[in-house]
């Protein structure tokens, strides 16, 4: 039996609204290919109307309120969460294919815990002290929010991603307008839903719809203040060129090609474990996955025949059931995005050890994969797959591992595996990315900051860095004459 198409409304002002336009989006379970649920496709006016509640909510309440107030109101938003984690779960599960005992073991807390974060972090935002810097004068800083912040969140976590910007943002006392991805709308609409009665009015909105004319048009807008995007290398290049008009603050956490360094020395076990979860965790949809193996001369062929039957077992299958390791990509456009990588790799030369094609049923499945790429320069090693693909390359020494790990336009996360302190600190110290983890791939913590170097975009999502994107600094000057 088919499962009833729910319609839903953006949230604006504290009120559902259908939309200006009329029309409407539908929304896929990626595991059925079926539609599970409408939404409003946002038009400009909808961005106008969102972002004069959020300037209203700003002016009118947010910005007099205390941290204590908003931290009250956070921790909750957090209680919230987790009392309606289950069924959140299951909304993201539905909508993104992700194995559900993950989904409620694994990302709900996380979630839960930003908003916590945030919420202890607002009352501890430090300046420096005050004091006389020039004779006659006492001078002191004060940390202000911006005012409105457009946030716009990606499809591979959308709950998690629109907490990480939500939380932030609301904890140093912006108001906020979320566009989730218009793939995966469902838990930001239900968080919206769950902080009606916590938030005053217009504290924050969500609006539905595309890329262009809804994330576009809050990027544009003359009262946005500034823009956080979760996504793409190419859109961040968009919305910094877009955002240049009026010069709005922009925070752009973009794609990843995670290398994982593993030395000769390194335990193999461990290191087959890492990637197996780190690799293929959400069907490998994650902006730190472990995508590009780099392993010494002594390993590689021991890592290989250990990690191709550990890939070749994961359990890909109905993200319901209990065991399910793997569910389907997100869409059937992600699956010809990934299905089209390898098969090109795969023209170009490259070897494929495990998976490599679809999996032939309803829905946006693709199975597990391990790639020996032809070259270091190969597309599949150059550019982001987001998808269950790993590649495996043998480095001849540090010097070209350090080389092969670097070589890339991105610079999110990496990974380092030997038994070697020295050596792990040393390519800690050189290695270009934002996070470098050593023997262990993709645990992050509220307490760190997570964010790129290079093309993986500026800013930092988490930690109390985060706050530094969502706050600014005055000087106030007062004469003692
Ligand atoms: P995407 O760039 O296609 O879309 C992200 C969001 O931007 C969506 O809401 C989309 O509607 C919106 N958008 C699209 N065009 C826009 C424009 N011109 N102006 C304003 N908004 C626009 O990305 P995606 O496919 O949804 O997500 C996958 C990407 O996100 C991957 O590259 C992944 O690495 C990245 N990502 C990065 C992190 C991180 O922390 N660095 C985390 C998760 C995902």
């Amino acid at each position: 039996m088919k499962a009833a198409i729910r319609s839903h409304q953006m949230f604006v002002g504290g009120d559902w609204a259908p939309g200006s336009g009329g029309e409407v989006q539908e929304v896929k379970n990626p595991a059925t290919g079926e539609v599970i649920a409408q939404v409003p496709k946002g038009t400009p006016a909808d961005v106008d109307a969102a972002v004069a509640a959020a300037r209203k909510a700003y002016e009118e309440t947010w910005f007099d309120s205390t941290p204590r107030d908003r931290s009250e109101r956070l921790l909750k938003l957090a209680d919230a969460v987790e009392a309606h984690g289950q069924e959140l779960a299951r909304i993201e599960s539905e909508n993104v294919g992700k194995p559900l005992a993950a989904t409620i073991s694994e990302e709900i807390p996380p979630i839960a815990d930003t908003f916590r974060f945030f919420a202890g972090a607002a009352r501890l935002l430090e300046g420096r002290a005050a004091g006389e810097y020039m004779t006659g004068f006492t001078s002191f800083i004060r940390r202000e929010s911006l005012g409105v912040v457009g946030s716009i969140a990606p499809w591979n976590y959308p709950l998690l991603m629109a907490a990480w910007k939500v939380a932030p943002a609301l904890a140093a006392g912006n108001t906020v307008v979320l566009k989730p991805s218009e793939w995966t709308p469902l838990t930001a609409l239900r968080l919206a839903e769950l902080a009606a009665d916590i938030l005053p009015p217009g504290v924050l909105n969500v609006i539905t719809g595309d890329g262009e004319p809804v994330g576009a048009g809050l990027v544009r807008h003359p009262g946005v203040n500034m823009v956080s995007l979760t996504g793409d290398v190419a859109t961040g290049k968009e919305v910094a060129r877009a955002a240049a008009a009026t010069l709005k603050r922009v925070h752009l956490e973009l794609g990843g090609k995670a290398p994982v360094i593993v030395f000769d020395d390194a335990d193999v076990a461990a290191v087959v474990e890492g990637i197996k979860v780190g690799g293929f965790f959400n069907a490998g949809q994650d902006c730190t996955a472990a995508t590009r193996v780099i392993a010494g001369p002594g390993i590689h062929d021991s890592l290989l025949a250990d990690l191709v039957p550990a890939v070749n077992s994961l359990h890909v299958g109905d993200p319901t059931a209990d065991d399910t390791e793997m569910g389907p990509l997100v869409s059937d456009e992600q699956l010809d995005r990934v299905a089209g990588f390898v098969d090109r790799a795969r023209q170009g030369g490259a070897k494929v050890l495990a998976g490599g094609s679809r999996i032939d049923k309803p829905g946006s499945w693709y199975k597990p994969t391990v790639v020996l790429p032809p070259a270091p320069d190969a597309e599949i090693v150059q550019r982001e797959v987001f998808g269950p693909v790993v590649t495996v390359q043998q480095f001849s020494d540090e010097e070209q591992a350090l080389a092969w790990a670097n070589g890339v336009d991105y610079g999110l996360a990496a990974s380092v595996w030997t038994r070697d302190v020295g050596r792990a600190l040393r390519m800690a110290r050189r290695l270009q990315f934002g996070t470098v983890w050593i023997n262990a791939h993709i645990p992050l913590v509220n307490e760190m900051p997570h964010g790129g170097y290079k093309q993986s975009g500026y800013g930092k999502d988490m930690s109390i860095y985060s706050l530094e994107e969502y706050t600014q600094i005055k000087h106030v000057m007062a004469s003692l004459d």
